[in-house]
């Protein structure tokens, strides 16, 4: 078979639109596929939910691949362990209650299973705005990121999801423009972004899973951007509780789903 350059231009598009076309509306959508994005994925799709994940970055993975300085292991305790083993991601016992694996396969085995099971990842793209319908969201705006870097005036497109999740880590850039463009409070005690507190490995890893949930109508938060958003303490290069909350978060939004059918 001679091969046909047309065909392979023809393939790549009309496969990507049809990706695109299905994910326009759809149950969850998430920003960011840093670990907590991507757990989270991976357990709403396990249970049947629409989800896909749109990140910023042409890599998925967040933080997690660089380890703690670039040293490329993470480390997880009991119940973070018991997470990797349900994924498949190997671990090995440092001393007693700490785990390390290797972060490039814990990225790479959470993602391939949030896949398997039925999420769809769309890299290089960024949630630049929410679209909202009465008192809450109902959706992201998305755009190239190369079109926010290249600083180039295009107009975004809108993709529809009963639930949003604000996954974007630190920078928390879902929730800043809520913030900014909604006018109304956010369920945390201020009705503002509290801001992230200085290490507490302990409380982070603690109050990151009590967190991720409901932070505006149809708006959920889960990892970083939650400890960040409710005002809790950040907690080193530890990620049993970025894992452990996108599944806690998951069952939250499962049970939220289920209630509205
Ligand atoms: C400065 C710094 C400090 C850190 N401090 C801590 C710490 O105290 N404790 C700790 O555990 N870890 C820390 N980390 C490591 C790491 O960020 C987190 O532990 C972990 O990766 C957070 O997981 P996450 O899934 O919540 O978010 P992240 O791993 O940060 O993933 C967020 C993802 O969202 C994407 N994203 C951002 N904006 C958008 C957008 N608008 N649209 C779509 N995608 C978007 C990003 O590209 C990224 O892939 C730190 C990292 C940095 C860079």
């Amino acid at each position: 078979m001679k091969l046909n350059e047309e065909k392979v231009t023809r393939a790549i598009l009309s496969r990507y639109t049809e990706k695109f076309l299905d994910n326009l509306d759809q149950d969850v959508i998430i920003a960011g596929a840093g670990p907590a994005g991507l757990t989270l994925a991976y357990y709403l799709a396990k249970a049947g939910i629409n989800v896909s994940i749109f990140e910023k970055k042409l890599s998925i993975g967040g933080g997690m691949w660089g380890g703690g300085m670039l040293f490329n292991e993470i480390v997880v305790q009991d119940m973070g362990k018991e997470v990797l083993d349900e994924l498949g991601v190997r671990t090995r016992p440092f001393e007693e209650g700490y785990y390390t694996a290797d972060s490039v396969e814990a990225v790479t085995t959470i993602c391939s299973n949030a896949i398997n099971a039925g999420a769809q990842v769309f890299n290089a793209i960024l949630v630049e705005d929410v679209m909202i319908e009465g008192e809450g969201v109902c959706g992201v705006v998305v755009n190239w990121t190369s079109v926010e870097k290249a600083g180039l005036h295009v107009d975004p497109l809108s993709v529809r999801a009963k639930i949003v999740v604000e996954a974007t880590g630190h920078p928390l850039e879902v929730l800043k423009i809520i913030e900014k463009k909604v006018d109304a409070d956010l369920y945390t005690s201020t009705g503002k972004i509290i801001g992230e507190r200085s290490m507490n490995a302990e409380m982070g890893e603690k109050t990151v899973v009590e967190n991720s949930k409901e932070i505006f109508k149809n708006v959920y938060v889960v990892g970083m951007a939650a400890n960040a958003a409710f005002g809790a303490h950040r907690m080193g290069p530890i990620f049993g509780g970025m894992i452990l909350s996108g599944k806690e978060l998951a069952e939250k939004i499962i049970r939220k789903l289920q209630s509205q059918t």
